[in-house]
């Protein structure tokens, strides 16, 4: 395999023409991918698609506020986890984004990520996070690596995982490097220059590639859908930010995605 998108929504209706024919040809041209649930409609369908090809895994969870209403169904998220080719829990974690959300939407977020926190550790699974902090602050990661610092002091390296879309500075890098979690970017770094510098700053171990398609699409096809092909501009603007072989790059982040989701032989 030559690229791992560790982040997209393949399973969604957007792909329901060319299903088929993107996963075919991610096959031929060696792109792995986890395909990330968002509630459990989603889920199901995620861990339904992989189960028919060898270069796709699943991600089982609960988005923290895309569909506020659905309540956590524990048990039926644990039976799926269950199942071999789901290798993560999420897309769950906090999302501040939403200026107008009352305290206790905040408390329901906080309340239902520890639950997805829970099965990770009790199925031995990465976590999925999806955070995103209030405009100008950075708030939604602060109480995310308080939450996370709490069960690290407990089960140390068996709590890990990766940060999805990672929009934080050098501080929450630095925080989430120090707990064992890898931060994923976007081709967002195809168009936006703010994470640069974090992207510099960040061990190259601690970095995974994802497209979070069907959002997002590079600069090149911007405004069109995404599709999990995007992950190799993500991994060249990551080399190219860093100064850095963009083949190194490629085969190194491509172990890590590995080793966080615990595949072997890609
Ligand atoms: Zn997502």
């Amino acid at each position: 395999m030559k690229y791992f998108d560790a982040h997209c929504h393949i399973q969604f209706d957007r792909f329901s023409e060319d299903r088929t024919e993107v996963i075919e040809k991610m096959q031929k041209e060696e792109f792995g991918g986890l395909v990330v649930g968002v509630d459990m409609a989603s889920t199901r369908a995620a861990v339904e698609l992989v189960q028919q090809y060898p270069h796709l895994w699943a991600s089982v969870g609960l988005h923290p506020n895309d569909t506020p209403e659905e309540p956590f169904d524990r048990e039926a998220f644990l039976r799926l986890a269950g199942d071999p080719k789901v290798v993560a829990i999420g897309e769950c974690g906090l999302d501040n984004y939403r200026p107008e959300d009352p305290e206790q939407e905040k408390e329901r977020q906080r309340r239902v990520f520890i639950q997805h926190v829970e099965l990770a550790l009790e199925t031995d699974k990465p976590l999925m996070i999806h955070s995103r902090p209030k405009k100008g602050t950075m708030d939604a990661y602060h109480d995310l690596i308080e939450i996370l610092g709490s069960y690290k002091k407990d089960y140390g390296e068996k709590l890990r995982g990766d940060i999805h879309f990672f929009v934080g500075g050098i501080e929450e890098a630095k925080a989430f490097v120090e707990l064992g979690f890898t931060m994923s970017f976007t081709a967002v770094l195809t168009f936006a220059r703010d994470y640069d510098e974090v992207v510099r700053y960040l061990p190259l171990e601690s970095i995974l590639s994802e497209t979070d398609a069907p959002y997002v699409a590079p600069a090149s096809r911007r405004g069109t859908r995404n599709d999990p092909f995007a992950v190799r501009d993500v991994v060249e603007a990551i080399a190219e930010i860093r100064g850095e072989d963009t083949e190194k790059v490629r085969s190194t982040i491509l172990a890590n995605a590995e080793r966080v989701f615990g595949l072997s032989g890609l």
